[in-house]
């Protein structure tokens, strides 16, 4: 039988963010990932994370604006952990090797995104989790962390409340195999898969069903964030960095109207707000066939286009035939993230010993009943570094206990 200190499910930001730590703190590690690292849904990130990095912003100022986003429902005490910290990710991210889109004068550029008092977000153009992700898995790989590509987890194994162990299936061989470990860090994305219309139709919820069949409460789950912008039919998303960099929303009547909704921010209000805006213009009528309305690039121009949104333009004339340079986008709202999942407290322990979660899957709750967009990325370096390294602390404390 196979047996690992620590043994984190899913190959995401948060499982290898996770699994580096463990491994830097001296654990025995191995990631069992459904999917290849690299296809993980953390690559489909486009528009940014954010970190209070430039002088004239500070973290308690992200703090605040994560905390009124959350509609005050977040946990104050988890969001300081998350927000004073951004900083020291992105250093780390750059010592990783990740490729930052740059001002003219070699700083690293930031983006204004929803609900923010500053323009807070960093971004690699518009592929923000794809350099992302490969940064961290490299780091893994360097690091040489055994990864089982293409095992899904079946169940977690549990004795005397504490965590011995996992039940995973092999994909290519179908075969079951059981793996002995002293903790176990869940890190398997969010629950996408529950909607019709849906940016992330991939993310079937596997490690909150997980949690709750050895009897973890789930946390949150009635918070879904429904994201405004998302293409017609396809529901890919149009991130939110579009409206950051100036895109418009326009109804069937070809009118501009945030004004009625967010007088101040308009189109750069936070996302429950633009996506409820939209679903009223479409429901009192103002949608095009009752379904849609468009968001309008045309005043940006092409080398702002070209430059700052590329893979979105790309996604925009494969999936609906339009090209943003001159025609509008068709859009409407779709489900985009969870911010429910499986209850941790600010160190991602849950109520099993040796049992963590974190990114995704896990409800610190540093998001309440509103994630800010770039806060999410965050989330899975900040507290997959947690659940690393406090999985191997308790790892280190703890024997291996025999399953049978
Ligand atoms: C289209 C889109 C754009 C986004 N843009 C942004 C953005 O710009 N900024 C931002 O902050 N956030 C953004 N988000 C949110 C953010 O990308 C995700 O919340 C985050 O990447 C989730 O990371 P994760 O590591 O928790 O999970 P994931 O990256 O989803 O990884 C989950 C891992 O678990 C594995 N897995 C699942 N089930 C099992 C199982 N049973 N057994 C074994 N392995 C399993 C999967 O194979 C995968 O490796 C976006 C989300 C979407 C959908």
């Amino acid at each position: 039988m196979l047996s690992y200190d620590v043994v984190v499910i899913g190959a995401g930001l948060a499982g290898l963010r996770a699994a580096l730590e463990a491994k830097k703190s001296g654990a025995s590690v191995a990631v069992f990932t459904k999917k290849y690292p690299n296809d993980s849904h953390s690559k489909e990130a486009q528009g940014g994370i954010n970190a209070a990095i430039d002088s004239k912003d500070n973290w308690e100022s992200h703090f605040f604006d994560t905390v009124k986003g959350s509609d005050y429902l977040g946990d104050q005490d988890a969001i300081e952990i998350l927000t004073s910290d951004a900083p020291r990710v992105i250093k780390e991210l750059i010592s990783f090797g990740t490729n930052f889109s740059k001002t003219s004068d070699g700083k690293i550029a930031q983006r204004p995104f929803g609900a923010q008092s500053f323009f807070r977000t960093c971004y690699s153009a518009d592929r923000t989790g794809h350099s992302l992700l490969h940064s961290v898995y490299e780091q893994a790989l360097a690091n040489s962390i055994k990864i089982y590509n293409e095992f899904m987890t079946l169940s977690l194994v549990i004795k005397d409340n504490k965590i011995v162990g996992v039940v995973v299936l092999d994909l290519s061989s179908t075969r079951t195999l059981t793996v002995n470990c002293k903790s176990l860090v869940v890190a398997t994305g969010g629950a996408g898969a529950i909607y019709k219309k849906t940016t992330n139709p991939d993310n079937k919820g596997d490690g909150m069903g997980l949690a709750f069949e050895v009897g973890l409460p789930l946390m949150d789950m009635e918070m879904i964030q429904f994201h405004p912008t998302t293409l017609v039919p396809s529901n890919k998303l149009m991130s939110e960095a579009s409206r950051g960099e100036g895109a418009y929303l326009i109804n069937s009547k070809n009118e501009r109207f945030m004004q009625k909704y967010a007088p101040t921010k308009l189109e750069l209000a936070s996302r429950d707000i633009v996506a409820r805006a939209i679903q009223t213009e479409i429901n009192e009528g103002r949608g095009a066939e009752n379904e849609y309305l468009y968001l309008d690039f045309r005043h940006l121009g092409e080398e702002k286009i070209y430059s700052k949104l590329p893979d979105m333009r790309r996604n925009a004339l494969n999936l609906t035939g339009k090209d943003m340079v001159r025609e509008p986008i068709p859009i409407q709202p779709g489900q985009h993230y969870t911010m429910g999942g499986i209850e941790t407290n600010s160190k991602t322990e849950t109520q099993i010993q040796g049992l963590y979660a974190a990114g995704e899957c896990a409800c610190i709750s540093v998001h309440g009943a509103n994630r800010l967009g770039g806060n999410s990325l965050l989330e899975t370096l900040v507290f997959g570094r947690i659940a690393g390294k406090n999985a191997a602390k308790f790892a280190k404390k703890s024997k291996l206990v025999p399953i049978k």
